[in-house]
């Protein structure tokens, strides 16, 4: 299968929802082929979420780049991901911030994650185990936090962890159907707009869901 054709198109799919140059050639440097199973390649590049393992998803690619522009990203940034899944949205953030903290709750998609992104050479990603607290508060704060996993509400510990002026991208809702909230963060009231209709795997953990 050609790849790189498949790739192309699909970029060129992205670009009429898309505006953000940037991130369109970010989706056209990454290999999504590598961050999925053997069986789902010749998917890799249909605009459609596919199965990693242990129930979780790697997300639709419309739905990635929307997410990702979203986050504003200029190159200097340090951003935190929650749900490093396949790494692939994390090396997306590798090619448009300075620095990408990313932590995941299952062990092994982490070291499959790590193996991949290390092969294709991303020196500027940090994978680290989820923890109690949500996020990685020891690199706090993050100028930009993109969490791809879906929250009943925007968890407090999150909303810590980012900047001042910082954006965060998160699913909001119930446990089957959800909101992409835009929260900017001010000294005095932050702003949250509504993205739109999502559906996510549920973010675990203290301030998330419990494990079903
Ligand atoms: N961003 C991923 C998609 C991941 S799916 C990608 O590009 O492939 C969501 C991931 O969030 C799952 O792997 C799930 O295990 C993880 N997750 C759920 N709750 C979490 C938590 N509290 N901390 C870190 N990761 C979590």
């Amino acid at each position: 299968m050609d790849f790189e054709a498949a790739r192309a198109r699909l970029v060129e799919h992205l670009s009429s929802e898309i505006k953000d140059k940037r991130v369109l050639a970010a989706m056209a440097g990454v290999p999504r082929e590598h961050f999925v199973p053997p069986d789902e390649q010749h998917l890799a590049y249909e605009d459609i979420p596919l199965p990693i393992g242990q129930d979780q998803t790697i997300s639709q690619p419309l739905i990635i780049a929307l997410m990702t522009e979203a986050l504003e990203l200029t190159g200097s940034e340090k951003v935190l991901e929650v749900g490093t899944g396949s790494g692939y949205q994390a090396a997306i953030l590798a090619e448009l911030a300075r620095f990408v903290v990313t932590t995941e709750r299952f062990p092994p998609l982490a070291e499959t994650a790590r193996k991949v992104l290390e092969s294709l050479g991303y020196t500027n990603i940090a994978i680290h185990p989820a923890e109690e607290t949500l996020g990685y508060q020891r690199e706090a704060p993050y100028d930009a936090i993109m969490v791809t996993a879906a929250a009943p509400r925007v968890p407090a510990d999150l909303l810590a962890q980012l900047a001042i002026g910082g954006r965060m991208i998160i699913p909001v809702g119930p446990r089957h159907v959800q909101e992409l909230y835009k929260i900017t963060k001010k000294r005095q009231k932050n702003i949250v707009q509504n993205l739109g209709g999502c559906r996510f795997v549920p973010l675990v953990g203290r301030g998330a869901w419990d494990e079903e």
